[in-house]
C-alpha cells in the first residue's frame, strides 16, 4: 500500500464504522423529478431545482445558441478575455431583479461566498456568523482571517452581544464587522428573523450579508427572496445568491452597489484567479431569471408552495415518533389567517442517530423515493436526518406515494428498536 494510502485509509475506516462514509451515487437516468440508479425508478425528493427550471426547453435553447456561437469553454478568466455579452447580460439581469444597482457572477455560489467573505476582510475585521451558516460562508470566514463569532441560530440577544462588543474593539482603523446568515437556512428550511435582524445590525453600524440560496425563486413579489419580501433589498449591503437552485443552471452571483462589485472585480480572488464560467451557462441563467419573474414563474412558484403546503399538512397529522427534537412543521412560522404555514420548501425528518437515517433512506428507496440521508458534517452530530425538498414538477400523485413512503417508513422505524438508539 502506498504511504498515503496507508494515512487516509485509516480514517475512512472510522467513518464507515461510525455511519459517516459517504459515496458518490450514479443516475443512470434523470428526467426532471424522476430518476433511474439500474432499473430501480424513482422519484426524486432531494433536488434543489424548486421551480423545475433545470430542463426547461427555453433555458436549454438559450444555453444551445450562446454554445454555437461562443464555443464550449470561455478560453481565460473574466478580466483578461472570459467575458462575454452573455456574461454582461446575466449580470445586468440580475442587478434588475433584485433591485440592486449591479451584480457580479462567479463559477458558484461557493466562490461567490468565499472570494467575497476573503475580499472585504481583513484580520482588523469581525465577522459574526449564524451557528447554522452554509460551509461556503465559515470558509469564507476563516479565509478572511478576520475575528471570527458564532451566534446560537437565530439568537438576536446573542447577537446583539456580540454586536456590542464589536463596538468596543479598537484598531488601526475601526473594525468592520460583517454579520453573515441565510435567509433560508439550507439543512432545516426555516428562516431567520430579517426584519429584526436588519434593524439590530444596523443599530450598531454593522453590515449584512444575506445568503439567499434557497429562498430565491420563492419570496417577493418578483420572487427573488426574502429580503425583497419584506422590502430590505437597500438595507442589506451584500446579497449572495445561486443560480444552481430554483434558477435551475450553475453558478453563484453577490448583488449590491456599484462600489462593492468593483471591488469585488478587483479583489475577489475565487473571481480573479478562475475561468469565466460558459458562456452558454450565462445565456442560459439569464433566461432563467426572465422566466422566474413571468407568469410563468408565478405559476411554477404557487406549484412548489401548494406542494409544499400539503406535505407540511402531511407531517403536522404524522407526528415523527423518532425525533428527538421537534420537526420543522412545528418551528416558528408566519401564521397566515390562523392558518399553518410552510416556512419554506424544505422539510425534515430528523431520527439523530446516524444509522437510524441510513436506514430510513433505504426503507424510502425501496419505496421509489430518493432522498439521501443528511449526516456529519453537513449537520451537527446527533442530529443526521432526511431532508425533502418539494418542487414545481411534482404532481399530486408523486406526493401521494411520497407520504405512502413516509408512512411505511415511519411504522418501520418504530418496529426496530436499534432506531431509538
Ligand atoms: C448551495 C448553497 C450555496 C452554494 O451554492 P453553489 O452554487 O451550489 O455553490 C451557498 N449557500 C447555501 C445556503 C447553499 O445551500
Amino acid at each position: 500500500m502506498s504511504s498515503i494510502d496507508e494515512a487516509l485509509s485509516d480514517e475512512l475506516e472510522n467513518w464507515r464504522q461510525a455511519g459517516l462514509l459517504r459515496t458518490l451515487r450514479t443516475l443512470d437516468h434523470t428526467s426532471g423529478t424522476r430518476a433511474t440508479i439500474g432499473t430501480r425508478e424513482l422519484l426524486n425528493f432531494s433536488s434543489n431545482d424548486y421551480l423545475g427550471l433545470a430542463r426547461h426547453p427555453e433555458l436549454q435553447e438559450a444555453a444551445t445558441r450562446a454554445l454555437q456561437q461562443h464555443g464550449v469553454g470561455s478560453t481565460a478568466s473574466r478580466l483578461v478575455s472570459g467575458t462575454t455579452l452573455p456574461h454582461k447580460e446575466l449580470e445586468s439581469a440580475i442587478a434588475a431583479w433584485k433591485g440592486t444597482p449591479a451584480a457580479l457572477t462567479f463559477s458558484s455560489g461557493h466562490a461567490a461566498a468565499m472570494g467575497t467573505l476573503a475580499a472585504i476582510l481583513t484580520p482588523d475585521d469581525i465577522v459574526i456568523l449564524d451557528k447554522r451558516s452554509h460551509a461556503c460562508c465559515i470558509d469564507g470566514a476563516r479565509l478572511s482571517n478576520a475575528r471570527l463569532r458564532v451566534f446560537p441560530h437565530n439568537d438576536l440577544n446573542r447577537l446583539e452581544s456580540l454586536l456590542k462588543w464589536s463596538d468596543a474593539q479598537q484598531g488601526k482603523r475601526r473594525p468592520r464587522v460583517l454579520v453573515v446568515t441565510e435567509s433560508v437556512f439550507s439543512m432545516d428550511g426555516d428562516r431567520a428573523p430579517l426584519n429584526e435582524l436588519v434593524a439590530l445590525k444596523e443599530r450598531y453600524g454593522a453590515w449584512l450579508l444575506l445568503d439567499e440560496a434557497h429562498a430565491t425563486g420563492l419570496f417577493g413579489a418578483s420572487r427573488s427572496g426574502l429580503a425583497a419580501a419584506h422590502q430590505l433589498t437597500d438595507r442589506i449591503e451584500i446579497h449572495l445568491g445561486t443560480l444552481s437552485k430554483s434558477l435551475g443552471c450553475s453558478g453563484g452571483y453577490i448583488a449590491g452597489s456599484q462600489t462593492l462589485i468593483d471591488f469585488l472585480v478587483n479583489r475577489a480572488r475565487s473571481f480573479i484567479y478562475s475561468t469565466a464560467p460558459p458562456p452558454s451557462i450565462a445565456a442560459a441563467a439569464a433566461k432563467a431569471v426572465e422566466i422566474v419573474q413571468s407568469d410563468e414563474g408565478r405559476l411554477r412558484c404557487e406549484q412548489t408552495w401548494a406542494n409544499a403546503h400539503r406535505l407540511d399538512r402531511w407531517l403536522a397529522g404524522h407526528p415523527l415518533a423518532s425525533s428527538p427534537t421537534p420537526p420543522p412543521t412545528t418551528q416558528k412560522q408566519v401564521p397566515q389567517s390562523g392558518a399553518r404555514e410552510p416556512a419554506s420548501a424544505i422539510f425534515t425528518w430528523i431520527t439523530g442517530s446516524e444509522s437510524a437515517t441510513l436506514s430510513a433512506a433505504e426503507h424510502l428507496l425501496e419505496h421509489g423515493i430518493l432522498c439521501p440521508a443528511i449526516r456529519h458534517p453537513s449537520v451537527p452530530r446527533g442530529a443526521a436526518r432526511l431532508r425533502l425538498t418539494v418542487t414545481a414538477g411534482h404532481s399530486p400523485a408523486d406526493m401521494t406515494q411520497l407520504e405512502a413512503a413516509l408512512e411505511s417508513s415511519i411504522k418501520g422505524s418504530l418496529q426496530d428498536p436499534s432506531h431509538h438508539a
